[in-house]
């Protein structure tokens, strides 16, 4: 397989790029500069080396000081007694970014499904059995906000999580709340804007 071939391929694993796009991708890359080339094969070989996975929330984040836990994590100004858990990294960068939430998150790592026989097989299940846990003996939590897409996937994941921690919940009296209405059916937590996420995030349910 010549190179081109092999890079189609591998631009086409990128989520939402077909074998056409990767291609327009293989003719940028061939019309930029050797230093553009080099800068980027350069920033892609260190990414992993400098970004590392939140012990705590399990988002992905430079790891600059040596330090397992994230900068939200690790801040003790934000609201221990408020966990969202969220499907994916950029579900968590818009919701920072719209600054309508002052407490602690986690990354599930994606959704659940419709029908799928091992949901903990898709999503960080067991983990976030395992944060609750430690959050309710150390951190006083008391409520978990689940804010997963607006479609049908979306909805089987929070039936799922919700089933997951009723027991949990229940005994340690936990609130388990969803984002309130104003969310357009079929979204992705990704692209609402600010004022729309502060109202979801404000009437909440
Ligand atoms: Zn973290």
């Amino acid at each position: 397989m010549n190179t081109i071939n092999k890079l189609t391929e591998l631009f086409s694993k990128f989520p939402g790029i077909g074998p056409r796009q990767s291609k327009r991708f293989i003719y940028f890359l061939l019309t930029r500069n050797n230093g553009f080339l080099e800068e980027l094969s350069r920033l892609i070989s260190q990414l992993k080396k400098e970004v590392i996975v939140c012990d705590e929330c399990k988002r992905f984040f430079a790891n600059s000081s040596n330090s397992n836990i994230c900068n939200i994590c690790g801040d003790k100004n934000r609201d221990n007694e408020l966990l969202m858990v969220v499907e994916r990294d950029a579900d968590f960068e818009n919701i920072e970014r719209s600054g309508a939430y002052e407490g602690k998150y986690f990354v599930l790592g994606g959704r659940v499904p419709i029908l799928e026989k091992n949901p903990e097989q898709k999503i960080r299940a067991r983990e976030l059995v395992a944060v609750i846990n430690t959050r309710i003996k150390n951190k006083n939590l008391k409520e978990i906000i689940l804010a997963f897409s607006v479609n049908p996937e979306g909805e089987n994941t929070e039936h799922y999580i919700k089933k997951l921690l009723s027991a949990i919940a229940e005994k340690h009296l936990l609130k388990i709340s969803i984002l309130g209405r104003g969310l357009s059916t079929g979204i992705e937590l990704e692209y609402p804007d600010s004022e729309t996420l502060k109202n979801a995030i404000k009437n909440r349910i």
